[in-house]
């Protein structure tokens, strides 16, 4: 199995080999395929699994297929507990579109920081990584509009959960549009997270690693 028969573009092949990735892990094999597919995904996957590129690589080539959005519209939003996890996804995405054939901009934001530079910054960005509370922050000063998101992605979805971000989660949800794409990863299958996956995936592949 390599990463050109999981369905992934040239552009993007030349940057999994600048990475000196060989070959997909078994979550990628798994869902790289069905992401491209726009099925919702259930990753019951601990960090290490290489669970990042699994879901950014086919995000980045079903934003590369579309043109630029709308202003403050954002397309794809990746909800994730903490900055450090907020600043690594951002990383994997900037490495993976180095070749793509137009810029995807992609943001990091959480607290802890000020959030004026943000603000500003967010202009054009499409792939938004968030932790919730500054995500609430960021809607509710109108920074970005949640509208015509079309893929959601929950990373560590126990952590977010068990940091207390659940109430804050409720209300991003409410903030959605009801048709869009669904993936959550979680290392843990506890009871609050059977329940946001009950409320969040349609039909989701599920992929235990
Ligand atoms: P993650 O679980 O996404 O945090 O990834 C764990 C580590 O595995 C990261 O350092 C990745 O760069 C690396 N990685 C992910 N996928 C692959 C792959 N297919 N081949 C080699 N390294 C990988």
């Amino acid at each position: 199995m390599n990463f050109s028969s999981l369905g992934l573009s040239e552009r993007l092949i030349e940057a999994i080999n600048k990475a000196k990735y060989e070959n997909p892990y078994p979550i990628q094999i798994q869902a790289i395929p069905a992401i491209l597919k726009k099925k919702d995904i259930l990753g019951i996957a601990p960090t290490g699994s290489g669970k990042t590129a699994s879901y950014v690589l086919p995000i980045l080539q079903l934003l590369a297929e579309k043109n630029a959005p709308k202003d403050r519209h954002i397309p794809v939003l990746v909800i994730v507990p903490t900055r450090e996890l907020a600043a690594q996804v951002q990383q994997v995405v900037k490495m993976f579109s180095e070749f793509l054939p137009r810029r995807i901009k992609t943001m990091a934001v959480f607290g802890g920081v000020s959030i004026n530079p943000q603000m500003i910054n967010l202009h054009g960005t499409e792939i938004l990584v968030a932790t919730p509370g500054r995500l609430l922050d960021l809607l509710s000063k109108n920074a970005i509009q949640l509208d015509e998101l079309q893929v959601l992605v929950l990373d560590e979805a126990d952590k977010v959960l068990n940091l207390g971000f659940k109430l804050e989660v409720d209300e991003i949800l409410s903030r959605l549009p009801k048709k869009r794409q669904n993936i959550l990863f979680s290392a843990t299958m506890e009871e609050e997270v059977e329940k946001l996956i009950q409320k969040l995936l349609h039909h989701p592949i599920k992929i235990e690693i």
